[in-house]
C-alpha cells in the first residue's frame, strides 16, 4: 500500500487522513487526540524523516515557509505549492496585483502602507467598506462594514501594527461586492485543472451571518443552486487565466487553488485565493469522493491530473462546535460528553463522522476542548436537506460547557433543494 504523510493538526487534516486511509497507509504530523483515537497514526517526527509516497500539506503556513520546496528537493511528491505559488495566499497585495496581470475579475482595490493616502482612498469608496490585512491572519484579518468611521479606525489600527503585527502593516482597501459566496476548490498539477464540487462555508460566528469573522463555523457541498454553467464561467474567467499567469511567471503550481468567489449580478468575481484545502470545506468535500481521494491527490502532485475522472456523489454538511469565547478567545479543558473512546459518537448515527479540530484527553481519558474550533460534525446523505438533519441530530448528542454553534448551517440551501 502507498504511504501518505498528512501535515497538520485540525479537522481538515482529520478529514483528509480519513479519506486517504481508504486506499493508503496514512500518518498525520502532528495530528491530534481525536485523529489518533480514530485509529489513524500520528507522529511528531520531522516530516522529512518519514517515508512517504506522497506528502499532503494541510495548512498554509508550512507552504509559505517553504516545506514544499524542501521536500521536493529530496524527491518527494508533494500536494501543495512551493513558496513562489504560496504567495497567492501569503500576501493579498501580491494576489491582487497577480489577478490584475492575469485579467481575473475581482474587486477594485488599493494597497497602502501609510495612513494618509489610505484614508484618502477610503473616502472615494462607497459602503460596504472592506479592509484587509496584507499577510496571513487565519481568516480573521478582514473587516466588512457600512460605517465609514469604523473603516477609518480599522485602517489606522491595522497600519499601526497593533492588530496583526507585521501581517497588518500593509492594508488592502477593496470595493465591497454583493452576492452569494461560493468556494471552488480546484486541484492544479501545474498544467491541468480539476474542480471539485462547489462548497459554501459560514464565516461569521452568529446565526444569519452576524458577529465576528471566524476560521469557519460550518459548510456544505455541493451548492444545489449553483448551475454547472456557473462553474464553467468560474473556471474559464478565473482559474484558466490564473494558471496561464502562473505559467507565465514560471511557477509550477501543484496543489489546491481554492477560489473564494462572489457570485455578483455582473458575474463571478474572485475574493481571494487560498493555496490549500479549505477548513471546514474539506470536511464536506472529502466524503463525496469516496475511494478516489488518494489517486486525485497523488495525480495532482505527480502532474497526472489529466488521467483523473472522479465524480462526487451525494451531499455533506458539517457543523463546527467551538469553545467558550470563540473567536475572540478560546477555552481549553471543558469535558466533552457524547463521544466514545474512538472520538466518534457514543451512540453512532449512520452517515455521521466527527472530525476533531481541537481536542485533547484529560487524565481520566475523557475528551476535552483544546482550542477555538473543537469538532466538525459531518453528515453524508443523498442531498443537503437530509445531510443537514443528520448533522444536527449528531450535534445535539455532543455537549460541553460554553459550546459555540450555529444553528443555520446549510439552512437556506436545504430549503431550496427540499
Ligand atoms: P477573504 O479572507 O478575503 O476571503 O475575506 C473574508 C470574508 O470577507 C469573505 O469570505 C467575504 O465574506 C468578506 N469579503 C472579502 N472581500 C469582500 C469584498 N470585496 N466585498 C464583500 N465582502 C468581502
Amino acid at each position: 500500500m502507498s504511504r501518505v504523510v498528512v501535515v497538520g493538526s485540525g479537522a481538515r487534516e482529520h478529514a483528509l487522513a480519513w479519506g486517504l486511509s481508504r486506499s493508503a497507509d496514512v500518518v498525520v504530523v502532528p495530528g491530534n487526540a481525536g485523529i489518533a483515537a480514530h485509529g489513524i497514526a500520528c507522529s511528531t517526527a520531522p516530516v522529512a524523516d518519514l517515508e512517504a509516497d506522497l506528502v499532503v500539506v494541510g495548512p498554509e503556513l508550512p507552504l509559505v515557509e517553504g516545506l514544499g520546496d524542501q521536500l521536493r528537493a529530496t524527491g518527494r511528491l508533494v500536494m501543495g505549492p512551493n513558496v513562489d505559488g504560496a504567495q497567492l495566499e501569503a500576501s493579498k497585495a501580491y494576489m491582487k496585483d497577480f489577478l490584475a496581470a492575469a485579467g481575473v475579475p475581482t474587486a477594485a482595490y488599493g494597497t497602502f502602507t501609510e495612513p494618509e493616502p489610505a484614508l484618502a482612498f477610503l473616502e472615494t469608496m462607497v459602503a460596504p467598506y472592506v479592509i484587509k490585512t496584507d499577510g496571513l491572519a487565519a481568516g480573521k484579518g478582514v473587516l466588512v462594514t457600512n460605517s465609514l468611521d469604523e473603516a477609518r479606525a480599522d485602517v489606522l489600527d491595522k497600519l499601526s501594527g497593533n492588530a496583526f503585527g507585521a501581517a497588518g502593516s500593509t492594508v488592502v482597501i477593496e470595493e465591497g461586492l454583493d452576492g452569494e459566496e461560493c468556494s471552488l476548490i480546484v486541484l492544479c498539477d501545474g498544467e491541468h485543472l480539476f474542480p471539485l464540487v462547489t462548497a459554501q462555508d459560514f464565516k461569521r460566528v452568529g446565526d444569519g451571518g452576524t458577529g465576528a469573522n471566524t476560521g469557519g463555523m460550518g459548510a456544505y457541498a455541493p451548492m444545489p443552486h449553483v448551475a454547472p454553467e456557473t462553474v464553467e464561467v468560474i473556471m474559464s474567467s478565473i482559474l484558466v487565466p490564473t494558471l496561464a499567469e502562473l505559467t507565465r511567471r514560471g511557477i509550477d503550481y501543484r496543489g489546491v487553488l481554492y477560489a473564494g468567489v462572489m457570485l455578483t449580478s455582473k458575474g463571478p468575481k474572485l475574493l481571494e485565493y487560498n493555496v490549500r484545502f479549505g477548513d471546514p470545506e474539506t470536511e464536506v468535500l472529502v466524503p463525496l469522493y469516496g475511494d478516489n481521494l488518494f489517486e486525485m491527490l497523488r495525480a495532482t502532485a505527480a502532474g497526472e491530473l489529466n488521467d483523473v475522472n472522479a465524480e462526487a456523489t451525494g451531499a455533506a454538511v458539517t457543523v463546527v462546535l467551538a469553545s467558550h469565547g470563540y473567536p475572540e478567545s478560546s477555552r481549553s479543558g471543558d469535558v466533552i460528553t457524547g463521544l466514545g473512546d474512538d472520538g466518534q459518537l457514543a451512540s453512532p448515527i449512520g452517515g455521521v463522522v466527527v472530525f476533531h479540530a481541537g481536542t485533547a484527553r484529560n487524565e481520566q481519558g475523557h475528551f476535552v476542548t483544546n482550542g477555538g474550533r473543537v469538532l466538525a460534525v459531518t453528515a453524508i446523505a443523498n442531498d443537503v436537506t437530509s445531510a443537514r438533519a443528520l448533522a444536527y441530530r449528531a450535534v445535539d448528542q455532543i455537549s460541553f460547557d460554553g459550546r459555540v454553534v450555529r444553528r443555520d448551517i446549510a439552512l437556506a440551501a436545504s430549503k431550496g433543494s427540499a
